[in-house]
């Protein structure tokens, strides 16, 4: 009878924490290097080109592939001949490794969890508590698969209750071109066909815990319906051309995993879940013999691919834009930053908003007019860094917030990730603003281009407060132009259909 210790669970589930916040999957990272290989729209193949520079900065400097570090999500198969040395339930001791994982000072990771989610929405600082779901097995160990979900790719999530005479993957089909691009693909889609409406829920976030094997099954053909489902989906979510970072490109998805289980004869229960750019889980097994061993990947996984400023990149100068500028920059085109940014997410946004529509004046010292926001929610520097992990965040959260920012606040333009709704677009043409993205999963590369950073407004707010960032090229893409031309609209539009044929990653 194994013998499982307390320390030994708390240990394990902080150091696996640690691990994937820098360390992509091998199977993630030669899919990746694939699509890169494969992928013939530039845009697309720059920012894929971002995400594995990133990767393997992030595994080089043990920092976060993105500063959304996650919610965690626990899956437990204990089995049950063990017996427990602890002084805590098992909640506790999960949640335990969480916070120290979440605290470490060598590689502290955002806390993105609150509190009180209707209402109060208070940040619980440690990144407790875990979603954590244990089953009752046969054996004498317990199996542990801990996942850091990325905000921007679980609010993406999709669920439905079809006739049984539906077509899960028509449905499928009908729903993804709706998620956008803010779930930062190209990653994988998890999807839970049966059981009843939460089952499907689980078995779609569990389905994305399984390795990239997709280019396998292609090779040697699919054997069961549900291979020939993964496999049809696959084929056609690419085909809608969404690409990566939703600018239009050859590869969408990575793989599209499947798990069913048995439902009422009156329901087909269908769930979706994708998987971001940030793709992390972890599996080990503890048996008795102490905390689970974590070898580091070999480097030599990584593809050769180095990252570097596309030279016919504008370079534009921050300090002193003016509305001239923003309307000369294209579609598509990618810029180069230097100077001087603002950011602000969802609650400095609301707080600001209030203020203005309200007729109050803003914090001392800050001040709009003129000048550039960046969507973003920094991890904290360690070291000697000046800032730490810093991507940007899903923008059309800020949606509601675009007409008073632009209009009475007096901003020039915005840097986010992903599309902006055909409401904003309209107000950023109305006021001939632009909105630049960067790429999301490559937030450590995005660090490297700032050179200062201070707090200027609502220190409370954490890493949502308002910070003044001063950038020497940072790279960002034009997504939405003066005249309101939406890369969102057109990329995909122009790479509809030219997936069909092209081989993916074999493993
Ligand atoms: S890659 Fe995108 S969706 Fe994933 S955690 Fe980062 S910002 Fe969020």
């Amino acid at each position: 009878m194994s013998l499982i210790r307390e320390e030994d669970v708390i240990e394990s589930v902080a150091a696996a924490l640690q691990y994937i916040s820098y360390y992509h999957t091998p199977d993630f990272i030669r899919a990746m290097g694939r699509a890169y290989e494969l992928e013939q729209s530039p845009s697309a193949r720059d920012a894929i080109a971002q995400i594995l520079t990133n990767s393997r900065l992030c595994a080089e400097g043990h920092r976060p592939i993105c500063q959304d570090t996650g919610i965690v999500v626990v899956f437990a198969k204990v089995g049950m001949g063990v017996q427990w040395q602890a002084s805590r339930d098992f909640e506790a001791m999960v949640n335990e490794g969480v916070r120290r994982a979440y605290l470490n000072p060598d590689n502290k990771l955002r806390a993105s969890i609150v509190a009180d989610p209707a209402f109060k929405r208070a940040n619980t600082r440690d990144n407790t508590p875990a979603v954590i779901h244990v089953e009752l097995v046969a054996g004498e160990q317990v199996d542990i698969t801990v996942a850091a979900k990325g905000g921007g790719s679980e609010n993406k999530s999709k669920f439905t209750m079809l006739n049984p005479s539906d077509s899960v993957a028509d449905w499928v089909l009908e729903v993804v071109p709706e998620m956008g691009a803010g779930w930062c693909p190209p990653g994988m889609l998890g999807i839970g066909i049966g059981g009843s409406a939460e089952k499907a829920m689980l078995l779609a976030k569990q389905s994305l815990m399984e390795p990239i094997d997709i280019g396998d099954l292609r090779v040697r053909g699919p054997r069961t319906k549900l291979e020939e489902l993964r496999m049809e989906i696959f084929e056609r979510v690419n085909a809608l051309g969404i690409g990566a970072q939703g600018l239009g490109g050859l590869t969408t998805v990575l793989d599209v995993k499947v798990l069913d289980y048995p439902t009422h004869a009156a329901s087909l229960p269908v769930a979706v879940i994708p998987n971001c750019a940030a793709t992390r889980h972890l599996h080990f097994t503890l048996d008795g013999s102490g905390p689970a061993q974590l070898e580091p990947p070999d480097l030599g996984l990584w593809p050769k691919v180095q990252w570097t400023a596309d030279p016919s990149a504008r370079r534009v100068q921050l300090d002193g834009l003016t509305r001239a500028d923003v309307e000369s920059w294209k579609p598509g085109e990618r810029l180069l930053l230097t100077g001087r940014l603002l950011t602000g997410r969802d609650a400095a946004h609301k707080r600001i908003c209030a203020l203005l529509d309200a007729g109050e004046p803003l914090p001392e010292g800050l001040d709009f007019h003129g000048r550039v926001i960046y969507y973003v929610g920094p991890v904290d520097p360690v070291g000697t860094e000046i800032v730490g992990p810093a991507g940007p965040t899903t923008a059309n959260r800020m949606d509601r917030f675009t007409e008073t920012m632009l209009g009475k606040a007096g901003l020039l333009a915005m840097v986010g990730k992903a599309e902006r709704g055909p409401e904003a677009v309209a107000v950023i043409a109305r006021h001939r603003s632009a909105y630049l993205i960067a790429v999301g999963g490559a937030a450590f590369l995005v660090s490297n281009a700032i050179r200062a950073s201070r707090v200027v407004a609502f220190p409370e707010l954490g890493m949502e407060a308002v910070y003044e960032f001063e950038v020497r090229d940072m790279p960002v893409t034009v997504a939405v132009s003066a005249e309101g031309e939406s890369v969102h609209e057109t990329g995909p539009k122009a790479w509809r259909g030219k997936f069909a044929g092209i081989p993916v990653a074999v493993e």
